[in-house]
Parts: structure tokens; C-alpha cells; sequence
């Protein structure tokens, strides 16, 4: 359902309320201890006076870090699994090396952060860092960086695949990884609105395979000191986290002068 404008859509969604009725947005959040949080679009709509120019021929080769990926990774060579031979692989302790699948986003992130955002953070994640610690061998898959991003079609640059497209390629991976013998795959997330098909598929592909599925998401583990409170309540996406993450990990892709903050969830709030 479209509405042209956010008033008539908090009109819709109070009738609803005052009637019982749940109401399910894609950016609506519950909070692990409990109450709601949202963003809308107009937060990060699109500004006409934003456009960039492309980069000129050449500069492309500046986002590969190692390897001349096409997309920037922080990943060492030797946990590629891509960048293994048949034999090598083959030489794996196959029922206990953990493999880990990352899957994210090509999507609109506001103003100032680039639509491969999701991305380039699941790429920066130090998600092996606990198996390395273990002594678990572990070696990461190339990542799936197109997800279920309908919630941002309309934004030049999204682009998104469907939910049978996404659940459809996880399981085709999962197969094609228990066909090689592996038993252990790690699920790991970084965009929101892949959250509950990667949910689904870790359950079918234990089912369907006996894969040993582990599903993370974001960074579990983090604490996010130095976050404003307004940030935290209502921010999640292309917000502080993101911004701080890009800033550390690739800051010749961020665009500070671009900056927005508009909290339209502020005046949500107070009708709930
Ligand atoms: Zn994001």
C-alpha cells in the first residue's frame, strides 16, 4: 500500500490502533527491551540537489582493497574460499570447518553513505574473530550482496531481488556446500530486510540437509558507546552506527557534507 503523504499514513496507522488492529511496517522495529522504533522514508528521501557525478574512468580501481575484488573486503586471502582450488578445498577438514555465508545489501542509505553500505560493513565485520580465537577453521564464502530491498525501490540505485530470489540462491549455496562435503554454514546478516528470510533459511536448509546453520546478525556482540539517545530510540538505518562504521572502515566513500538529521518518528511518537 502507497500514501502520498506521511500524515495520511499516520492517519491509517491510528485508526488501526484505536481499533486493534497490529500494524506492520518495514520500518518499524521492536527494541529488545521493549516499546517500537521507526524511520521513514522522508528521512531519507532523496534530495534533487544531492546528484554526484560518476567517478571518472580509473578511479573504480581505489574500492579494491585486496585481491582487486570488485567490492572492497577486508577479508585476508587466506579465509577467501573463493580464492581456494578444487584440491585445496578438497584437503579441508570438510565436517568441521565452518563456513560462513554473508549476506546483505545494494540499497539506498541516505544522503551521505553509498548504497553498498550493508555491504562494506558485513565485508569489515570481524565475525571470524571468535572461531579464529577457538581454533575453528573457518573460511568465508563470497558474499551475497543483493537482498530483499523493496522497502527502498524508488530510490535511484537500490536494487533489490526478490524474497523467493533470495531464499531460492541461500538455498541453492547451502546445497552446493553440503554437496562439498561441509557440515557447519554461518548465516551472517547485515541488512534488516533480509533478517527474517535468512531466519527461514537456516531453519529449511538444517531441515532440508542437516546443515548445522548458525543465523548472526549485525554485531551481536558490540556495544554502541557515544550513540545519541535520539539516535538510539529511533535511528537504524544510514544513521549513526552505519555512518561510524563507514568512517572507520572506508571513509573515502562517506560524505559528511551530505549529512541529514530528521527524526520523523519524533512526531510518530507522540500519537502512539
Ligand atoms: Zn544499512
Amino acid at each position: 500500500m502507497r500514501f502520498t503523504t506521511e500524515e495520511r499514513l499516520n492517519e491509517l496507522i491510528a485508526y488501526c490502533r484505536s481499533i486493534g488492529v497490529f500494524v506492520a511496517n518495514p520500518h518499524v522495529n521492536c527494541l529488545e527491551d521493549g516499546g517500537r522504533f521507526r524511520a521513514d522514508n522522508i528521512q531519507l528521501r532523496p534530495s534533487k540537489s544531492t546528484i554526484h557525478a560518476a567517478p571518472e574512468s580509473g578511479q573504480d580501481d581505489q574500492l579494491s582493497q585486496t585481491g582487486g575484488d570488485a567490492m572492497k573486503t577486508w577479508i585476508p586471502d587466506a579465509r577467501n574460499f573463493a580464492y581456494l582450488t578444487w584440491k585445496q578445498v578438497d584437503a579441508l577438514p570438510r565436517e568441521s570447518t565452518l563456513l560462513v555465508l554473508p549476506t546483505a545489501a545494494i540499497e539506498q542509505h541516505g544522503h551521505h553513505l553509498p548504497l553498498a553500505t550493508d555491504t562494506l560493513i558485513n565485508n569489515s565485520a570481524r565475525q571470524c574473530a571468535r572461531a579464529a580465537s577457538c581454533g575453528v577453521a573457518h573460511l568465508r564464502i563470497a558474499t551475497v550482496c543483493y537482498g530483499k530491498s523493496n522497502e527502498h525501490i524508488g530510490f535511484p540505485g537500490t536494487l533489490s531481488v526478490s524474497a523467493q530470489t533470495f531464499l531460492a540462491v541461500v538455498r541453492d549455496i547451502g546445497s552446493s556446500v553440503v554437496a562439498s562435503g561441509f557440515r557447519k554454514l554461518v548465516l551472517y546478516n547485515t541488512h534488516g530486510g533480509n533478517t527474517s528470510l535468512v531466519d527461514v533459511m537456516a531453519r529449511d536448509l538444517r531441515a532440508e540437509f542437516g546443515l548445522r546453520t548458525f543465523s548472526l546478525f549485525g554485531s551481536p556482540d558490540a556495544t554502541f558507546d557515544g550513540v545519541s539517545k535520539q539516535e538510539r530510540t529511533y535511528g537504524f538505518h544510514a544513521g549513526e552506527i552505519e555512518t561510524a562504521y563507514l568512517l572507520h572502515a572506508a571513509p573515502e566513500l562517506v560524505r559528511p557534507d551530505e549529512y541529514t538529521a530528521n527524526y520523523i518518528a519524533l512526531s510518530m511518537s507522540r500519537n502512539c
